[in-house]
């Protein structure tokens, strides 16, 4: 077993990219692999009881196209990851963690930085607005996405995403970003992410253990 302290920070790789651009098929693939895992901050919100205050927090902002509050969203974040390590889904000491959908802004990631190594993040771009609103329609018909139903909403997604997540880019720059074309068929994009993975000294040695 590597000799990881249980304080240590969670070895992670962020995807990161506007609504439609496939953050959560990449990362739902990435963490059916063995070692990985994935946690869709979206996804902890959708389960959420909408009886619950924070529940209603949520439909309130996403249904708008905006984001939740960043104090609300790191507590929550903080809860969940938490009960994921007590329960051994997640296992810091030999899994990456793949997160996304969080950081969501600057003023988030710094409120992370204590708790995520970020290795690597995956920029899945895809400046082509109109496919992206496209996929939304779908998944919106699809998945039962609310947020994503609605024209004027979907283009204050873009708008937010815009704002406040893309200078998350600057935040993390240097190296550690990679670039993807997010407009190439999605096994395409994962082979993109895998390639960058794999250049990791981080990955070379977890690849030398047997666990
Ligand atoms: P997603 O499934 O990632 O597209 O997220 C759906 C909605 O959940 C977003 O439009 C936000 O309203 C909310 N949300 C998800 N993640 C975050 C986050 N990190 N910070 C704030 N709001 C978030």
């Amino acid at each position: 077993m590597p000799d990881i302290p249980p304080s240590a920070r969670f070895r992670t790789f962020l995807i990161l990219g506007a609504p439609g651009s496939g953050k959560g098929t990449q990362g739902k693939v990435l963490g059916s692999i063995p070692r990985f895992h994935h946690l869709a901050c979206g996804d902890v919100f959708r389960s959420l009881d909408t009886r619950t205050l924070l529940g209603q927090k949520f439909v309130e902002y996403s249904s708008r196209g905006e984001l939740v509050p960043d104090d609300v969203t790191v507590q929550l974040w903080n809860a969940n990851v938490k009960q994921r390590v007590d329960s051994h889904m997640f296992k810091p000491e030999i899994d990456f963690l793949v997160l996304d959908g969080i950081p969501r802004n600057v003023e988030q990631a710094r409120f992370m930085e204590p708790h995520i190594e970020v290795l690597k993040v995956f920029h899945l771009s895809c400046p082509d607005r109109t496919e992206l609103a496209r996929r939304l329609r779908k998944r919106a018909l699809k998945d039962n996405r609310f947020d994503d139903a609605n024209e004027t909403v979907i283009q204050n997604r873009f708008a937010t995403y815009e704002a406040e997540t893309k200078p998350i880019l600057d935040y993390y720059a240097g190296d550690r970003i990679v670039d993807i074309d997010a407009s190439q068929p999605p096994a395409k994009v994962l082979y993109d992410i895998l390639a960058g993975v794999m250049t990791l000294d981080a990955w070379k040695e977890q690849e030398k253990m047997k666990i």
